[in-house]
């Protein structure tokens, strides 16, 4: 049990359990993705830690780019509009993975993809550390994900409490 700030965790996902699906997750998309070199744009910043671990077991040529996501609502029409910080590649015509944290009601998910997608990929594929099905309000495809978990809170491994956490080699959950 570890506390962060005023909240106290228990360990729910072992560095070692992390590594070996992060390790399957990068020899699919090596396969999938054979003779093609992707580019690979990881959400800052909680996917951090996983794009580091994943792309060094990916044995294809590849690029990886760092992205920060900000949404704010337009004054003039309804909605919100979401744009990429820091994407400075040129994506258009390219095979593009979107590399993300974690996956809860899939709102956040549904912008990254329609801000990618407006830049003309060739395509765009979504692998995700972790997918809370049960919070899941959107439909979008996620073509890789690494452990599916209920709906409770959890810290480590790149996610954060409140800024907090980040550093964890294990991923936590928060306890009840
Ligand atoms: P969504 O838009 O899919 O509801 O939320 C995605 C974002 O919510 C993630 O990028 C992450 O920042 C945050 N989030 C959702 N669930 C958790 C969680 O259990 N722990 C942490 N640290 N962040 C979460």
């Amino acid at each position: 049990m570890i506390q962060v700030k005023d909240k106290t965790f228990e360990t729910y996902i072992t560095e070692e359990a992390l590594r070996e699906r992060v390790n399957i997750l990068a020899r699919q998309i090596s396969e999938d993705y054979g003779g093609k070199t992707p580019l690979f744009l990881a959400i800052l910043n909680g996917a951090f830690i996983f794009a580091a671990d994943l792309l060094k077991q990916v044995a294809i040529p590849c690029e990886i780019s760092f992205v920060k996501v900000a949404s704010y609502h337009q004054m003039q029409s309804s909605g919100t509009v979401t744009e990429l910080i820091g994407l400075t590649e040129n994506i258009a015509g390219r095979p593009v993975i979107i590399l993300e944290d974690i996956v809860d009601t899939g709102i956040t998910m549904e912008q990254i993809l329609q801000a990618v997608q407006a830049k003309e990929p060739e395509s765009v594929k979504i692998a995700t550390l972790l997918f809370k099905p049960d919070a899941l309000q959107k439909n979008i495809q996620l073509d890789y994900v690494g452990f599916q978990i209920p709906s409770r809170f959890v810290v480590g491994y790149g996610l954060d409490y409140d800024g907090h956490g980040r550093n964890l080699p294990h991923l936590y959950v928060l306890k009840e």
